[in-house]
């Protein structure tokens, strides 16, 4: 794991001190009721004190000085409340494409007004939609199969886009999304997707279903509806056909962040674990003092110095600009992993208070098995980490 820097450092410390102030205190609450208004109040603070942000330049309205900086945020916030953390991080992921793509003329048209927002009491927040109904894994991978059926024309020198999408972290609270859309519903992914910008206030473009998930529950999952929804040309972000790469540069940079969010979890849970087991008096001591629960402990600190070594790794690697795709895969499929084992041990630790929903660690498994699916599921990243191995060895 690369050392922290002492500005990183004292990152680290304020950006845990809000989690413990602002996020912890609210975190089942929000669960309980993801519409509560104390979701409002957690978003307008995290962007005024510039959590929200964390993940972007200073130029652009943000905080970090690079990439390794948001994810030392994220792991913070992840740890008081994975769902939080998803509600604040989603924005960077709706944005990404944007910046990705060169496209300076959408950056400060649509980029820079967003962030602007976030000193005032209405901020704004982005979403990044590129599932759909049937396409989940065949998008990421790029298949041959995939069925991609939100399409992209050129009309009146702008595009004209219909579809739908579904599952969209923020899709309902953002007022800008990043769409990927094809030329030809029956060509190749892989070159015949476009990436566009849709602010939500665009005719044609309204949320459908908000989903009832189960973890996560701070950040909502949506169904976003296009119904002839014609954006200008300037809104496409890089050349047509290069939508599937440009989501491919995004899950280069992304995947570590989503490890970061399942560090977190990790952490709590083993944290929440070890002060249960030393309060804990059974068969005369301490829990923390039979070896059956010491090896559980154990495995658990294990897997988050392990997690937190892969997930800082990578993002460091992104950050100082080398390919990172297998690092980063490996940092969220590890992750995740470890977020899921960590918190059935939790509860196992716990014994039968684990699981009742006052002591908040039922939630930190249904939140950790979130991890295992989006950015990919963990069988997709680990067939993505033998390709990279594959192109390393031809
Ligand atoms: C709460 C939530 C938030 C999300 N947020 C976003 C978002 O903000 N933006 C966005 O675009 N998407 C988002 N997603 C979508 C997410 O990325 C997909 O759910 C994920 O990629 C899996 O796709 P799927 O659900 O269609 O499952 P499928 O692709 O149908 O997969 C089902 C199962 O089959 C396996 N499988 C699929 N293909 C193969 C294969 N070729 N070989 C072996 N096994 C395979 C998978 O591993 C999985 O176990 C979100 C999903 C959830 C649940």
């Amino acid at each position: 794991m690369p050392e922290l820097t002492p500005e990183q450092r004292e990152l680290q410390a304020w950006a845990r001190e809000f989690a413990e102030r602002y996020v912890a205190p609210r975190a089942l609450e929000i669960d309980a009721d993801p519409e509560s208004p104390l979701r409002d109040e957690l978003i307008r603070e995290g962007a005024k004190a510039g959590i929200l942000g964390s993940s972007l330049p200073e130029l652009l309205g943000g905080t970090a000085k690079s990439l390794l900086d948001g994810i030392i945020v994220t792991e913070e916030i992840a740890a008081a409340c994975s769902g939080c953390a998803v509600l604040f991080g989603a924005t960077g992921l709706g944005i990404l494409p944007i910046l990705l793509s060169g496209n300076f003329e959408a950056v400060t048209r649509l980029v820079l007004p967003l962030t602007q927002s976030w000193d005032g009491d209405d901020p704004k927040l982005a979403a990044l939609a590129a599932t759909e109904p049937s396409a989940g894994s065949d998008f990421i991978n790029g298949s041959p199969h995939a069925e991609i059926r939100t399409r992209v024309e050129e009309k009146d020198g702008g595009w004209l886009i219909n579809g739908r999408k579904v599952f969209i972290s923020n899709g309902s609270l953002a007022s800008l999304v990043t769409v990927f859309a094809t030329h030809d519903t029956k060509g190749d992914i892989r070159s015949s997707m476009s990436c566009l910008a849709v602010p939500a206030d665009t005719p044609g473009f309204s949320v459908g279903q908000v989903f009832e998930k189960m973890g996560q529950r701070a950040c909502p999952a949506a169904e976003l509806l296009f119904d002839d929804v014609w954006v200008p040309g300037e809104n496409l972000l890089g050349e047509p056909g290069q939508g599937w790469m440009l989501n491919r540069s995004v899950m280069s940079t992304t995947r570590a962040p989503v490890g970061a969010i399942a560090l977190g979890i990790a952490r709590a849970a083993y944290e929440k674990a070890l002060e249960y087991a030393e309060a804990r008096v059974q068969g005369g001591k301490p829990i923390v003092g039979h070896q059956a629960v010491q090896l559980m402990l154990a495995d658990m600190a294990i897997r988050v110095e392990a997690a937190r070594g892969l997930v800082f790794r990578a993002g460091e690697s992104i950050a100082a600009g080398r390919p990172a795709l297998k690092l980063s895969s490996m940092a969220k499929t590890f992750a995740s992993d470890a977020a899921v084992a960590n918190a059935t041990d939790a509860i196992q630790v716990l014994g039968g208070y684990g699981y009742m929903r006052e002591y908040g660690v039922e939630k930190l498994l249904r939140d950790a098995k979130l991890t295992q699916i989006y950015e990919g599921t963990n069988q997709i990243n680990r067939f993505e980490i033998m390709e990279q191995v594959a192109l390393e060895r031809a």
